[in-house]
């Protein structure tokens, strides 16, 4: 038997996934947002142009936005048929290996079919697809231009009985009563601060402070240009800590991001931009840029660092109430992974819910079952920035270790697709950073490359093996 009401505090990635499988288990569900927000999807033909535009609470928007393979998983069953809609709808699509550009450490991944389909897009046009499917849902309520103030709690603050907002203009608070408030604030929830006014502990929060810039800039790009890619990432390296993207998107563009960290920011005129992407490890974006036409000026965006909460180590928690998506964990956006992890944890969300109703639901338990959920990405993100120089990190002997294995594993997957596809699997969300260990791929990885079987074609994998059976990697 469905329950009466939840409140879904943000009406972004986190809110709308959350949204589409709280609808599931309560007969109304209400999504409260500070921004104007319409049902309208921008893909659709009579869309108002206003859909395609960054909106205020997501200036991230404005930047080059990827959803993983475990992203478009989770899409795919809250939305079946979503992908086909979007191909349809001439969104760019590929295959998430054979069609993707992916290089890091200064190699370039070995680029074979993997059988799953990615799809490049903006920011603004998925969250406008997603909230067309989920406004549109029986039950469900949506109230924009409103201020979430804060919770409120029965008598002895045991259990939250719904969320304090305020419209835009209104002197006067007012209370939305639900029997479960979801807090999808993103990374500047204020959630900690109301735990602790309610007499609860402040969840400890993890961080790695890695003083990132984002400086994106969209181009008229000719897609034959990316030689069948629909996106070209290029990751940083200990030796060149800056990396770029160029993404194709909808509507016949594409996004180009450059970005560095701890100071090293991309510049915002145009000389400084083009002179940046050359700097990157790998001469691809930059090529792109130079062959490419500016369709408006670079925009800065700045991020600090991963930020994590522990809820999931609280001893009390109050009933009624959970945190989702960034405002749980905020990751280094470079690996491209907070709108999936929103995702899965949507999913679990609704697992809980089917487990013990909402009545029976326990914050606690959720938190500590999307701690694997959390663990996968936080140690890929973290693992990955504390190779940069000047990033904080452990640099014990096992750690080393595991950086001389990956360094090695980077410049074999190169060639080798079997070490490729298994790389791919996991910045993609679809295994964990274990599956690289397994003895087949170890065994890759560590022989000597004459034994490893190699069938190349491109010219750039050939270099890789050359380099590494000449014992330069
Ligand atoms: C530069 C950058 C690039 C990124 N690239 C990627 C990527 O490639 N792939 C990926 O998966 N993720 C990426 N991310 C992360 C991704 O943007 C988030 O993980 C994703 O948006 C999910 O966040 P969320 O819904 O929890 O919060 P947000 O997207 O931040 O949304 C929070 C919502 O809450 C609303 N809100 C907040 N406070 C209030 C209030 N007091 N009252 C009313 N409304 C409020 C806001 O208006 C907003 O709509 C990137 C992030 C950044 C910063």
């Amino acid at each position: 038997m469905k329950m009466s009401r939840a409140v879904v505090l943000g009406g972004s990635v986190a809110g709308l996934l959350t949204a589409r499988v709280l609808s599931e288990h309560f007969e109304r569900v209400v999504i409260v947002e500070r921004d104007e927000l319409s049902g309208e999807w921008a893909g659709d033909p009579v869309a108002d142009p206003r859909e395609r535009e960054v909106r205020r609470g997501v200036p991230q928007g404005r930047h080059a936005h990827g959803l993983l393979a475990a992203g478009l998983n989770v899409v795919e069953e809250l939305f079946p048929g979503a992908t086909e809609e979007l191909v349809a709808a001439g969104v760019p699509s590929g295959d998430v290996l054979g069609n993707i550009r992916f290089c890091t450490n200064g190699f370039r991944l070995r680029q074979v079919p993997i059988g799953m389909t990615a799809l490049s897009f903006s920011r603004p046009y998925l969250e406008s697809y997603l909230r067309s499917k989920v406004f549109a849902l029986p039950g469900v309520e949506v109230r924009c231009g409103v201020d979430i103030i804060g919770v409120d709690t029965d008598v002895a603050a045991t259990r939250v009985t719904g969320a304090f907002v305020q419209e835009r203009g209104a002197t006067r608070l007012e209370a939305v009563p639900a029997e479960l408030v979801v807090d999808a604030t993103g990374r500047g929830s204020r959630a900690p601060r109301w735990l602790a006014d309610l007499g609860y502990e402040r969840p400890r929060e993890e961080q790695l402070h890695v003083d990132l810039a984002y400086v994106s800039r969209h181009y008229a790009v000719d897609p034959a240009l990316l030689d069948g890619d629909i996106a070209i990432i290029i990751g940083p390296s200990a030796a060149a800590p800056r990396g770029g993207a160029v993404m194709l998107q909808e509507a016949g563009r594409a996004v180009i991001t450059l970005y560095g960290i701890l100071g090293d920011h991309a510049p915002l005129d145009d000389a400084g931009y083009r002179a940046y992407a050359r700097r990157l490890p790998l001469p691809y974006v930059a090529d792109i840029v130079e062959a490419s036409i500016p369709l408006d000026d670079p925009v800065k965006f700045r991020f600090p660092g991963s930020v994590r909460h522990r809820y999931d180590e609280a001893r009390r928690f109050p009933k009624g109430f959970v945190v989702v998506g960034d405002a749980l964990c905020s990751f280094n956006p470079m690996y491209g992974q907070g709108m999936s992890v929103a995702g899965v944890e949507a999913l679990r969300l609704g697992e809980a819910l089917t487990r013990g109703g909402a009545e029976g639901f326990d914050a606690l338990r959720f938190f500590r079952d999307v701690r694997p959920v959390i663990d996968i990405p936080w140690q890929i993100a973290t693992g990955g920035d504390a190779t940069l120089p000047g990033v904080d990190g452990p640099r014990d002997a096992r750690s080393r270790m595991v950086n001389r294995y990956l360094d090695r594993l980077y410049a074999v997957a190169a060639y080798d697709e079997v070490v490729s596809k298994a790389f791919s699997r996991v910045t993609n969300l679809l295994d964990p950073p274990a599956a690289l260990l397994r003895p087949a791929i170890a065994a890759r990885v560590l022989s000597p490359v004459r034994r490893t079987r190699w069938n190349g074609s491109d010219r750039g994998a050939n270099a890789t093996r050359n380099r590494h059976q000449a014992g330069r990697i």
